[in-house]
């Protein structure tokens, strides 16, 4: 794993699915074979494969704490084009002082990972006037998962990691995307553990090699992703967690 420090130049970037995106790092360890983010190693100036190198954009709480008090309040996505808690968190802590800052000034924020890494922060998820955890959990199938997502954490370790954060009274949410084959068994699996759930489909061909590969063809098929949807759905509905389809 190749890493580097860097120093950005702004750290809250527009976003179209929340007011502000947050990136602590470029690049993301957890190497998911699907993963629509891979366009940013263009950016990058990295040889390296997807997976394989994270810039560590290490002046980004100073930055943060400086753009908080300039520009207008608004929720905040950590991150949207990489893992906020991939295992270099660990070491940098960058998220960990970044979640700080927004908490001590009142902006909401909304985290999205594959961590429960996550966990080590929950004082400060705590605190915060309003702070949403979302897991994205593709299928219930550990073989499944260790194909498309190899530097990821298990599923189970995700699950449980919900299961504590939405105990401590913490809004938490799925999204199950891409649907994989053995996400059929997710709705059982997550009661009681999420608030609500979203589920997409296989938007971009980075994994078809994969696919055909494993002799997966099948599940790229818009009949699989219709199926699966829908029996989600109805799964999720009897569960009593709230769902949205999004395709
Ligand atoms: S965790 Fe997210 S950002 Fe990281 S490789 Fe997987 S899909 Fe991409």
């Amino acid at each position: 794993m190749k890493i580097r420090e860097i120093e950005a130049k702004s750290i809250l970037s527009k976003s179209q699915v929340y007011d502000y995106a947050l990136n602590p790092y470029v690049g993301c360890a957890h190497a998911c074979v699907y993963c629509y983010a891979k366009f940013m190693k263009r950016f990058t100036g990295h040889a390296e494969r997807w997976g394989d190198f994270a810039d560590v954009k290490i002046n980004a709480p100073e930055l943060l704490a400086r753009e908080v008090k300039k520009k207008k309040t608004g929720r905040v996505w950590i991150s949207g084009v990489c893992d906020p808690y991939q295992p270099l968190e660990k070491r940098y802590m960058i998220t960990k002082k970044c979640l700080s800052i927004l908490a001590e000034n009142g902006w909401p924020f909304t985290i999205q990972t594959k961590s429960p890494l996550v966990l080590r922060d929950i004082e400060i998820l705590k605190s915060a006037d309003d702070a949403e955890v979302g897991f994205t959990i593709t299928t219930a199938d550990e073989k499944v998962r260790r194909l498309f997502e190899p530097g990821a954490p298990p599923v189970q370790k995700r699950i449980e990691a919900l299961a504590v954060l939405h105990s401590a009274g913490i809004r938490t949410f799925v999204m199950i995307a891409p649907i994989l084959p053995g996400a059929e068994d997710l709705a059982v699996e997550l009661k009681g553990k999420v608030d609500n759930v979203f589920i997409d489909r296989l938007n971009y061909h980075y994994a078809d090699w994969l696919y055909k590969k494993q002799g997966m063809q099948w599940a790229m098929d818009d009949g699989f992703f219709l199926q699966t949807g829908k029996e989600l759905l109805k799964g999720f509905k009897k569960e009593g967690i709230e769902c949205q389809v999004l395709f």
